[in-house]
């Protein structure tokens, strides 16, 4: 079957890739000259290249293993000594660990806890498991029912401090959702600690070897491409064509530089576009549909990248690092993380700062300075003397709009890949897949999709070669049901 899908970030590539296992025939579009979406990056005259995020891969991404490995390329992801680090704002400069043993889960995330003793005091750590712990035992069918809570509300009605709060999760929530844990779902934190504590590697992070569109992107699209699939870049979805039964009867693609527009023609049709961009482009006469007025419930929250080159060295930590920073998140010394961006004598600096929607309309010039401020209390012994550390270059990258923001009651509104019209289906870290807006759950998204493609055009006859895609455990497939009063009693 030939499959129209709109956009090329890792949930329509996953798709492309896992419908060309099937034995179907994917024509990605991709409205922008570069592949990866929320992973898209670009080289700069010198050859830098710079990224839309700084991205981390984790132990508890079994989809996202599995796909590298099935492209050849697992050995592209760095793997790192597993441990969390964090800055220590009331000391600047200086650094506090979660070192996890060689334990099985959850001990080694336990002990890891128990054994940091400049973060938490040994009240705080018995807080923390009286409060964590039976969460966990109760299953993701509790941490479900949470949805309804941010996750400061939650906090407190365990009896865990403020304190903690500030400490741990506020970094916590603004790396996963890129807002603070007054706004944060409840679920989406729980969530992750699930993750991260079920399995042993699960919260071991991995660094990729290169820019993300280099590295991972272009593998996929030329696995797609070898199989006979098609990819097209600037190519964009103006509108969804519909037959007079509200199917989808072609998708048009917009003509650029004075090009005509063309009408591009499937048996099945995909949008892996952001949910914010599919809801201006939603038909007239599916907006009456519920399903699609669900997808009101949801918009991609604003996040802000910088990249920034230095004339030394600035740290010799090969691992993320938790800022605890009111302005940002989390950042990375690439040189050090990254074989691609490797240097031993200068710093390439990427970090995230969030929340962003007080900084997303500001100007380059204004976001750098506060982030340069800010990096004067991370690496005191750099910026505070007589010779202080250089910014030779830097790159900002804003994105008004990425993943959808993890608000609380947000799982209603997340959409199944399977729409109401019979051809079709929907990709995207933002639909329904237990890995929230990550690209886990992007992969997962896309190979849901394939899969529920290839099993439909099995039941309807027209199975090529009847290969339906991968299996899937059910811990992968598992879709969250939206949260009921009765589950949180
Ligand atoms: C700063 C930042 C840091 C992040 N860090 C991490 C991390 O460390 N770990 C992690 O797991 N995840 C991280 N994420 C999240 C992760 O990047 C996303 O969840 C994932 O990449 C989303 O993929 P997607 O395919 O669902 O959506 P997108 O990447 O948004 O893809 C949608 C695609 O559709 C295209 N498109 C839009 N309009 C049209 C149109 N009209 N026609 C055709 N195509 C169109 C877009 O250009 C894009 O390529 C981060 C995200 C950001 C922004």
């Amino acid at each position: 079957m030939r499959v129209a899908i709109a956009g090329a970030g890792l949930a329509g590539l996953s798709c492309a890739k896992y419908l060309t296992d099937a034995g179907h025939t994917p024509i990605v579009l991709e409205s922008r000259d570069v592949l990866g979406g929320l992973v898209a990056a670009w080289q700069d005259s010198d050859g830098d290249w710079y990224e839309t995020g700084l991205h981390v891969f984790f132990g508890a991404y079994p989809n996202m293993l599995q796909l590298l490995k099935e492209l050849g390329i697992e050995d592209r992801l760095q793997w790192k000594k597993h441990t969390m680090i964090f800055n220590q704002p009331e000391k600047p400069g200086t650094y506090s660990r979660f070192d996890f043993p060689n334990l099985p889960a959850p001990w080694n995330g336990i002990v890891a806890i128990l054994r940091n003793n400049d973060m938490l005091s040994w009240g705080e750590k018995i807080q923390l498991a009286k409060g964590l712990v039976p969460a966990m035992l109760r299953g993701q069918e509790y941490v479900e029912s949470t949805d309804r809570y941010t996750f400061s509300q939650w906090l407190k009605q365990q009896g865990i401090s403020e304190d903690i709060q500030q400490d741990i999760f506020i970094a916590a929530s603004k790396s996963l959702n890129f807002i603070n844990p007054d706004e944060i779902s409840a679920l989406v934190l729980l969530t992750a600690l699930r993750h991260f504590l079920q399995k042993k590697d699960g919260s071991k992070m991995a660094f990729l070897d290169g820019s993300p569109t280099e590295r991972l992107c272009q593998p996929l699209a030329d696995y797609i491409t070898a199989r006979g699939g098609e990819i097209r870049l600037n190519a964009p979805l103006k509108e969804i064509l519909l037959n007079e039964d509200k199917t989808v009867k072609g998708f048009v693609i917009r003509g650029l530089n004075g090009a005509l527009d063309e009408v591009l023609t499937a048996d099945v049709y995909v949008s892996a576009m952001p949910v914010d961009v599919l809801k201006i482009m939603l038909p007239e006469p599916w907006k009456q549909d519920g399903f699609f007025q669900k997808l009101e419930g949801l918009e991609g929250v604003p996040v802000i990248n910088l990249q920034l080159w230095f004339d030394r060295k600035l740290t010799d930590i090969d691992q993320l690092l938790f800022s605890r920073s009111p302005l940002l998140s989390v950042y990375a010394d690439m040189s050090n993380t990254c074989r691609g961006y490797a240097n031993p004598d200068r710093s390439m600096l990427e970090l995230v700062l969030a929340p962003a929607k007080d900084w997303i309309a500001k100007s380059e010039e204004e976001i750098l300075q506060a982030t340069l401020a800010e990096l004067q209390k991370l690496f005191p012994s750099h910026f505070q003397q007589d010779n202080p550390a250089k910014l030779l270059k830097y790159h900002v990258v804003k994105t008004p709009r990425s993943v959808y923001k993890a608000t609380p009651d947000r799982q209603k509104y997340r959409p199944s890949q399977i729409t109401p019209i019979s051809n079709f289906y929907l990709s995207g870290s933002y639909t329904m897949q237990p890995y929230l807006g990550s690209m886990e759950g992007a992969v997962l998204s896309g190979k849901l999709t394939a899969q529920a493609i290839s099993t439909r055009s099995c039941h309807a006859g027209v199975c090529t070669e009847a290969h339906p895609v991968a299996n899937l455990s059910q811990e992968q497939t598992q879709t969250p049901q939206p949260a009921t009063n009765a589950a949180i009693a």
